[in-house]
Order: C-alpha cells, then structure tokens, then sequence
C-alpha cells in the first residue's frame, strides 16, 4: 500500500517529515498512516505539473486515450482490490464499494474514447470578411479537490477528462480516504502516465496546501468536488487569480412520488436513490414528497426495507450498510433526526443512534416531519429518509425547489406528460424520471442553484479542462 507523496513520479515523504492516521470507521483504529504534504510540497507539485504540461499536451490525443485506457484496463482487474481498499478507509459496504469502482474506471474508458474526438469550428463570419476557426487547448495545471464520499470515482472523474485534454494535475484528495487516491496514482503510473502529469497530495491542512496552490499564477483550473461551504470559500481564493472553476458542490435532492406512480418501482428507486453509499452521496435522496393517498403505504413498505438492510462492517460480504465515515458525520446525522423527532415527527424505523464503536446509525424512515425541520434544509448524508404527504402538482413542484440546492431530483408517476412536465419545472442539474440512480459517465453530472458550476461527465465534462481559441482568419 503506497503511503508516500506522489509528486514528479516519485513517491516521497513529506518535505516536513510529518504524517497523518486514516482509520476504518467501523471500528475507529488506525489502518495506515500517510505523509503529511504541507505548502512546500503543494509547490513542488506544482512545479511537476507545470514542467510535465508542455510535453504532455503535445502527446497526440490517440497517445493520450491509450493510456487512459490501459488505466481502466488495470483498474478493472484489480477492482477486487480496489473494492476493499475503499470499504477500509471510507467504511461503505463492499458491494458498494465494487458498485464505485466500475463507475470510477469507466470515466477512464470514456475518457480515453472523448481523448481522440478533438472537434473545433469552422464557420463563416456573418459579414462574410473572413473565417472564424475556434481549436480547443488545454486549460494547464488543474488543481483536484476531492471528497472522501466517493475516493475512486470522484477522481477519476476529473483526471480522466484532464489527461484526455491534455493537461496535468494536482490531485488533493480528502484526508479521510487518500490511500485510493494513492493506489490509482500507481495505477496511473504503471499505466504510463509520464511523471509529474498526475501528482497526488494528501494533506491534513488541505485549506493552506489548495489556497497556497490558488497563489501559485501556473495553476489555471480548480475542479472541486464537496460541501457548497468550503466550495464559496475556493471560489473566493480562485477569484484572486480568475482561475478556471468547476465546483461540483452539496446537494438536496427532492424524491418526488404521485399517486399514479407504480409503486413497486419507485420504492426500488427509493432504496437506490437513498441507501447508495449508505446515503453518503450528493445525489442521495433527501427528501420524499409522496402525494396522500400512496404516503402511508409508500412509508409502511419503504420502512420494511430499509428495516431488513443487514448492517455491519463494510469490508464483510454480507454487508449492505457500513458505518458513516467518521464521529463528526454520524453526529450530524444523529441531530437531524433528534431534532425532527423533537418537532413531533415519527420514527417508523431506526431512529437512534446505537453504541460504539464504529460509526454506525440504522436505516431510518421519518413520517410527520414539520416543514421546517433542519432535517429538510440540509444534506443528511446518511441511510435516513424523512416522508412529507402533498396533494399537488403545484405544491410537489414548490416543495421539491424550496431549496437553494439543485443537484439532482427523483420523479414517480405513470403519467409521462406530468413527468416531463415536472423534470422541466424542477430547479435541478439532473432529474431520475421513474429511475433512482442518475450518474452515468457518459451523461453530464452536475447541480444549478447552489449545487455548483459546470459539468462532469458526458462530452461536456472534456470542454471544462479545455479553452476554445478563436482565429479570425483571411485565407
Ligand atoms: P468538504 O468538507 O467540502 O471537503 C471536500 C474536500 O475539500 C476535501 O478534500 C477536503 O479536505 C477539502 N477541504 C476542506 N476544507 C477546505 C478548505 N478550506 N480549502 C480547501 N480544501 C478544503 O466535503 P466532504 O465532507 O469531504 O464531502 C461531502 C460533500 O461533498 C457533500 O456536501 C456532498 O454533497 C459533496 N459532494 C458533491 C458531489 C457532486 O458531484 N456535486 C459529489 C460528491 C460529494 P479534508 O478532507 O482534509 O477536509
């Protein structure tokens, strides 16, 4: 298990000697401990990145794509590996972790399949004096900003396009969960990534190592993946030098069900939608708005799901809910759900939090939850699912956009037209019409509102690490 810095194709200890503890959340002990990178290091990451650009963004694009593609390759052989690796540090249940792992290597394959489609525009000015030709080149050096929710997957989604376009990158992963970051950093290598185009820096002082890299006038890209709350924080530092953002920030995501829906499938969506990843996802299900005449049913048959959901440690087969990542999360979750309960909701199932160790709460559905509970407002990121009745269109649509969120919503019914007439009313980057799960990589992933900026995924996720140049051209 690599440990090091990855910077320049070298694995190195950080310039300051110092090292930092991951632990398994199910069980709160140490599984490895990682150096530690500080400013200095950010730097000299930098200064990789920006030495391997010119080199890298000259290799022809079918170069580019085949590396890209051997990554998946190695990525899918040793996916096996790569599954335990992820359930150790971030806790989610195995298959979970698997599920992650063929998602992450598929922005490899994808990737590598965009690398070589390099379209530009030719065109006619309108006045007819000359022609407009616009080529694409890469952005630069691209500082990575990842969550610890999805290790694999979120890393792979900005390194895959990055390296198809033609630039190189800083990958700051999350303190909680840097030994995937590291254990694709190796795959990347061994893939024949040439050093210094991907740099992996894990660091407990991730606010001065990415604001010091911000400083840096090399750096051109910050893609972000997390909380709305540290994303205005590096949208305010990425101002000082205008650097190019994508931030693919928190989410709210409503889970809307009328009465015509089939009610089979929408309580599998339900379940796929709110227990992936534990419920430790952006586009987990937050919220469920279910039309009264199918709400008790639709809670009494959820509750007995979610209810039969064997809970334990991620890494045993038989798991399908691990513990949350860590104390300050499983806290969290805890006070949204006492805070509903005290607002006179009821619990149907679950409901509180069990004895250590580990980091674990049950699968729990909410009924009568108040309008303005917390539990509403803000991202619970965890197996719970609070229930609200409604008897509208209009008041389904009001309530799913109450939000300054806009990542993702869920729609259920059978009535076609209402669907399409409802994912267009809904403020959201993406909407699961009579379908619980969204991310796709050939699909562009990302939120309106509050949610973020930009795209990840799909064809449009190349275009945020590329600049379009315009030559007026006389021939
Ligand atoms: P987070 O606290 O915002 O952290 C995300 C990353 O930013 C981590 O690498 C973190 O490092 C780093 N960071 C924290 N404070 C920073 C600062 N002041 N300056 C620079 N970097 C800083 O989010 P999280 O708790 O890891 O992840 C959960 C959040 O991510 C949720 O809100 C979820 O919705 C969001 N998310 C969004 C998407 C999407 O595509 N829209 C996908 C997945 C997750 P440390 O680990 O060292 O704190």
């Amino acid at each position: 298990m690599e440990t090091e810095l990855f910077i320049g194709g070298k694995w190195v200890p950080a310039s300051a000697g110092s090292r930092f503890d991951v632990l398994d959340p199910a069980t709160g002990d140490t599984v490895a401990s990682v150096a530690d990178g500080g400013e200095v290091d950010a730097i000299a990451a930098v200064d990789a990145a920006a030495a391997a650009g010119a080199a890298w963004a000259a290799t022809p694009p079918r170069v580019r794509s085949e590396v890209l593609r051997k990554a998946f390759e190695l990525m899918t052989e040793r996916a096996g590996d790569l599954a335990k690796l992820i359930s150790l540090e971030n806790g989610k249940a195995l298959v979970d972790a698997k599920g992650e792992v063929t998602y992450a290597a598929e922005f490899f394959r994808w990737f590598a399949e965009e690398a070589v489609r390099g379209e530009g525009i030719v065109a006619t000015a309108p006045s007819g004096a000359n022609r407009i030709l616009v080529v694409r080149q890469p952005v630069g050096v691209c500082v990575l900003v990842t969550p610890w929710n999805f290790p694999a997957a979120m890393a792979t989604r900005k390194i895959g396009p990055a390296l198809a376009a033609g630039c190189t990158v800083i990958l700051k992963p999350a303190s909680d969960t840097p030994l995937t970051a590291l254990a694709m950093a190796a795959i990347l290598a061994e893939a024949g990534v040439p050093e210094g185009v991907v740099n992996v820096l894990p660091s407990r002082s991730s606010g001065k190592v990415v604001s010091a890299m911000l400083r840096d006038q090399r750096v051109r890209k910050l893609s972000f993946t997390g909380s709305t709350e540290v994303g205005r924080i590096l949208l305010a530092q990425a101002a000082d030098n205008v650097v190019n953002t994508s931030m693919e920030l928190g989410g709210n995501a409503p889970f809307v069900v009328f009465a015509d829906a089939d009610l089979d499938a929408a309580i599998e969506g339900a379940m796929i939608a709110k227990m992936r990843n534990g419920g430790e996802a952006c586009t987990a299900a937050n919220r469920f708005y279910v039309e009264s005449p199918v709400a008790e049913e639709f809670a009494r048959r959820l509750a007995q799901r979610m209810s039969g959901l064997v809970v334990g440690p991620g890494t045993d087969e038989k798991t399908q809910v691990g513990p949350l990542v860590n104390e300050d999360t499983v806290a969290k979750v805890d006070g949204l759900v006492r805070s509903a309960l005290d607002s006179g909701a009821e619990a149907v199932t679950g409901g509180s939090r069990p004895e250590g160790p580990g980091f674990y709460y049950p699968p729990t559905v909410l009924t009568g939850v108040a309008a303005d509970s917390p539990i509403l407002r803000e991202e619970i990121f965890g197996p719970v699912a609070p229930i609200v009745t409604f008897n509208s269109e209009d008041e389904a649509v009001r309530l799913a956009n109450d939000t300054e969120y806009g990542l993702v919503a869920y729609v259920y019914t059978g009535d076609l037209a209402r669907g399409m007439r409802v994912s267009e009313a809904i403020e959201a980057g993406m909407v699961g019409l009579n379908r619980g799960l969204v991310s796709d990589p050939a699909a562009p992933f990302g939120g309106v509102k509050q949610s973020g900026i930009g795209r990840e995924g799909g064809h449009d996720g190349l275009l945020e690490y590329l600049e379009s140049k315009y030559i007026a051209v006389n021939w």
